[in-house]
């Protein structure tokens, strides 16, 4: 219960303009819990420089060099917002037992990590944090955001609407993460299906001060699309769905081309080509929907996730 220590992952890319200021304040927040929980004795920062090009990395240099409770990892490239995060959960949960991720722009209000530990306390193994209004997007950026997780849980993802990754985790629960070996990672995800109690804290979620956001729309538009293909094959049974219905369609059309042709409505060889199209065209699709179950399959076998994921063991 006691000598707990608490990470906060902060992913950083091109972020040499607001990077020194986020962690002081951090470093703040953290102050504010060792003082309020006896049971954390220890508290750790690691900014992961995703390959940035400009001051990133001197700065978390000459920040570790102040204290050594801030550490860092370097990118040999750039290799995207959320690889940056499991390198940093890979590297954190060696020796923490709770972590926290917040982006290094602090948009997302630091001081809820004091309460997403209060949830912590009261059992919770995830504390999401979720924003409760969307005013500091543009409309473009929220209406395209609203849609996307609506298109995701229709397709059967589930989700926590308006979470991104503002996260605590417990120790099991990041080890648990980890055992997703995928590589086309969509992180928000994979946490609802990790099981484990968890919790929700609002926020409201400001303006970013400084710099520019690194989520140019191309950036944007890989993560939504990772998101889709990497969490669900309900885009290949829908082709089987579109086949069986153009199949059935063309027994309809059998019946309405042998009617017109018998009525002598027809001009020859129309009949037998309207049906013969629809029935062609139903068989290809039921074919390739078919074959994409099995790449399915191929796709969730060779993904290895873990079968289940034991919460505690009594010995
Ligand atoms: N980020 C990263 N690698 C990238 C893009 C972004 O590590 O390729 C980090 C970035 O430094 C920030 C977080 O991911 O800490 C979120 O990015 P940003 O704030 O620019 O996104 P937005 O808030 O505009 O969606
Ligand atoms: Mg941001």
């Amino acid at each position: 219960m006691y000598n707990k220590k608490i990470t906060i992952v902060i992913p950083a890319y091109n972020e040499d303009e607001v990077l020194m200021n986020s962690v002081y304040r951090l470093l703040n927040v953290q102050d504010q819990i060792l003082e309020k929980y006896e049971a954390i004795t220890t508290t750790n920062i690691l900014i992961i420089d995703d390959g940035s090009n400009d001051q990133t990395w001197p700065i978390i240099e000459r920040l570790h060099n102040e204290n050594r409770q801030i550490g860092g990892l370097q990118f040999s490239r750039n290799f995207g917002h959320q690889a940056a995060l499991i390198a940093g959960l890979n590297e954190a949960v060696k020796t923490a037992d709770v972590i926290v991720t917040i982006d290094a722009d602090l948009q997302d209000d630091p001081d809820k990590i004091i309460d997403m530990m209060d949830l912590y306390f009261n059992g919770c193994d995830i504390v999401y944090g979720v924003r409760n209004n969307r005013d500091s997007d543009s409309w473009f950026k929220r209406t395209t955001a609203q849609l996307y997780y609506r298109i995701l849980q229709s397709l059967g993802v589930e989700l926590v609407p308006n979470h991104a990754d503002f996260r605590l985790m417990s120790k099991r629960a990041v080890v648990t993460l980890l055992e997703y070996s995928e590589r086309n990672l969509f992180i928000r995800g994979i946490i609802p299906k990790l099981g484990f109690n968890y919790g929700e804290v609002d926020y409201k979620r400001t303006p970013r001060l400084m710099g520019e956001s690194k989520y140019p729309l191309k950036k944007m538009l890989a993560l939504a699309w990772d998101g889709i293909t990497s969490l669900t094959v309900a885009p290949v049974r829908l082709i089987l769905i579109l086949g069986s219905l153009a199949c059935i369609f063309s027994v309809g059309m059998l019946s309405y081309a042998t009617i017109l042709s018998l009525l002598g409505l027809t001009i020859h060889g129309w009949s037998s080509l309207m049906v013969s199209m629809w029935f062609i065209g139903g068989v290809q699709m039921i074919s390739l929907g078919v074959i994409g179950e099995y790449v399915g399959k191929i796709m969730t076998e060779v993904k290895g996730h873990p079968r289940y994921t034991i919460k505690s063991i009594l010995e």
